[in-house]
């Protein structure tokens, strides 16, 4: 292969690259957006290059990590990927694995959700990172962040550390052309630092009085990390910026449209921890420093020069959430008017976003798909219980939030355990408050098996509902254990929920079609009798597992169900559909003052007929 071959591809297609090309042998995730697409990648190129790597989709972060540093420890190049919740998970063989020796190579992939947009609170896996001194990598580009990735590996290959690769979900997702080279031939010169120009850096144009070791603890670390052989830095500036990651690829953007180039220097940061000691000279040349970096104040804390360095900590920077164009711009706007340095030739149309303000967009928010089999199990919790505690999980099925059946989420797994606290703190004064949890299936592997099992042992008293589509829907289809396929698509064994939930000793189990919401209904006050008059030692949870496949992943496999929906037909406008189903192809048309159906959305599930009290089934419909 010539090293002119291109291709368009993602960050996180980028990052697999870089990997396989560094000579990666093992790789070990759990899906989670914003990282999902790097196992995909890894296996697609594994193939173009007829390579031997081992890729697999674990059943959690904490096994994936285990996994790849199984490998790592008797030598081979491994990596594990997850999202920065994911690292919580990991987070005991997290701190086991930094002190323990490994002969091969280690690099830990992890995505950090600034906002969060698909995640249930932002973390900085910087942060955490710089903490327990391990290395830490912050690309700031899709075609970055697979320089990075071969540049960790080989690092780690050759000091014999693990490393971090933290990406975000702008780099993950972002477009680039990239540049294929042969395994093992790329050249990675992390361009970092400040230019000449001063603006981004190409490493040792001009820094001077390089620091022994930047107070960093690990000294060896810190030294040959330090690779570059910088004596002078020319610039001294009244403002200049340290940014990291998207941040800086964007406050790049800004400096070029206000024209301040040659007046605001800017130095980028990839080698989060440690940092380059350079870093501190160019806070010391400078007047004040801006730090632009997601989401924590890592470096802000790290080059902290009383008012001198500003960023988060002093609310210039918003305290939380993704730093976007606008917000960037509007910081660096607002410095370089109060500094008297506005010298702009650049100025944006803001005649679409002034337009875009005249019209009224409907809200919509959040939904599960029209036709998902989950909202079918929502409903008929809150119909068979509406008194009842839903503890709930994350997931797709999170949405369920918005039929009022789930009450709480926390984390993978959290809901089951949560059910469990509930039942002890309202069955302490006697009375039976119904539970009634929800999980689903990949997440009921992920983190649900443990709390269920404790509370078998512990005998809780509530329902737990499975929600089975026969995929991880949320991050993109992933196989769970339940699936008998291995992440590159071979028929492996399957391990049944139902079989784990019988192996626990739980008697009441039923499995049942969600779409059929009156038998649902009926089993679950069947479970709640139960749960009531278990009054012997030996109570237990109740479970229901609904069975149905996700409607994507099954596109195509089945035929609806009705060949039309006249919901319109007999409708008095109660809206109690759309209340309480919230299916995203229900829309009450005002001039009729009655119900009709989106058939672009719809998908003739029948469901919402079920629902109507106004509607039944009718005789010749079902097919
Ligand atoms: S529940 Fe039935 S009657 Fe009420 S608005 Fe919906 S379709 Fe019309
Ligand atoms: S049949 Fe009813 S519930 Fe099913 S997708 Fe169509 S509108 Fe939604």
């Amino acid at each position: 292969m010539k090293d002119v071959n291109m291709e368009v591809m993602i960050g996180n297609y980028s990052i697999a690259r870089g990997l396989v090309e560094a000579g990666l042998e093992l790789a070990a995730a759990y899906p989670g957006t914003p990282s999902s697409e790097i196992i995909p990648g890894i296996i697609e190129f594994n193939k173009r290059e007829h390579g031997h790597i081992h890729a697999e989709w674990s059943t959690n972060e904490r096994c994936a990590l285990e996994v790849a540093f199984g490998a790592a420890s008797i030598g081979r190049k491994a990596a594990c990927m997850m999202k920065q919740v994911g690292l919580n998970v990991a987070f005991p063989s997290f701190l086991g694995a930094r002190r323990k020796k490994i002969k091969g190579g280690l690099v830990i992939i992890c995505c950090d959700d600034p906002g969060p947009q698909s995640s249930q609170t932002e973390q900085d896996t910087r942060l955490i990172a710089t903490l327990l001194n391990i290395p830490v990598l912050d690309p700031s580009s899709a075609k970055e962040a697979g320089d990075v990735a071969y540049y960790a590996m080989e690092y780690s290959y050759e000091h014999k550390v693990p490393v971090i690769v933290r990406s975000t979900h702008r780099v993950s997702h972002a477009r680039e052309n990239i540049t294929l080279y042969q395994i093992g031939t790329r050249k990675v010169a992390l361009n970092e630092g400040i230019g000449e120009a001063g603006v981004k850096g190409s490493r040792g144009q001009g820094v001077k009085g390089k620091r022994e070791n930047g107070g960093h603890p690990n000294h060896s670390i810190t030294q040959s990390l330090n690779h570059s052989s910088a004596s002078s830095y020319p610039l001294s500036a009244k403002f200049g910026i340290v940014a990291s990651g998207m941040s800086f690829s964007i406050a790049m953007d800004v400096i070029f449209e206000l024209n301040l180039t040659q007046r605001i220097p800017i130095y980028k940061v990839i080698k989060v921890n440690p940092v380059d000691p350079d870093i501190y000279d160019f806070v010391d040349n400078a007047g004040r420093v801006l730090v632009l970096e997601e989401t924590d104040s890592v470096l802000e804390a790290m080059i902290h020069r009383g008012n001198k360095v500003f960023g988060r900590r002093n609310g210039y920077v918003p305290g939380a959430g993704e730093l976007t164009y606008d917000i960037i711009r509007g910081i660096i706007e607002q410095i370089v008017e109060e500094m008297g340095m506005e010298e702009r030739t650049f100025f944006p149309d803001y005649s679409i976003e002034e337009a875009l303000k005249e019209i009224r967009f409907p809200p919509r928010p959040p939904r599960l798909c029209a036709g998902c089999p989950h909202r079918a199990s929502f409903f008929a919790m809150r119909y068979a219980s509406p008194e009842a505690i839903f503890p709930g999980d994350i997931g797709c099925y999170t949405l369920g939030i918005s039929m009022g059946a789930v009450d709480t989420c926390i984390d993978m797994g959290g809901g089951v355990n949560l059910a469990s606290g509930f039942y002890n703190a309202c069955n302490q004064d006697e009375t039976f408050t119904p539970i009634i949890a929800s999980i689903g299936d990949s997440t009921f592997f992920h983190a649900g098996l443990e709390p269920l099992y404790d509370a078998t042992k512990t005998g809780k008293r509530f329902i737990l509902v499975i929600m089975d589509n026969s995929t991880t829907a949320m991050t993109g289809m992933q196989p769970t254990p339940q699936t008998g396929m291995t992440a590159d698509g071979v028929k492996t064994h399957s391990i049944k929920i139902e079989d784990m939930v019988r192996g626990f000793g739980i008697d009441f189990l039923k499995i049942i079609d969600p779409y059929s919401i009156p038998l649902m209904v009926e089993t679950i006050r069947e479970a709640h009798a139960y749960l009531v008059l278990d009054n012997h030692s030996a109570h237990k949870p109740a479970v229901i597992i609904a069975r149905r496949e996700c409607l994507l992943s099954a596109k195509g496999k089945h035929e609806a169900l009705l060949d039309t929906i006249n919901i319109e037909q007999d409708c008095i406008g109660c809206k109690s559909c759309i209340k309480l189903f919230d299916c995203p192809a229900l829309i009450f048309n005002d001039e009729k003052r009655k119900v009709t159906v989106d058939e672009g959305l719809c998908t003739r599930c029948g469901m919402c007929l079920l629902v109507c009290a106004m509607k039944r089934p009718r005789k010749g419909q079902n097919k």
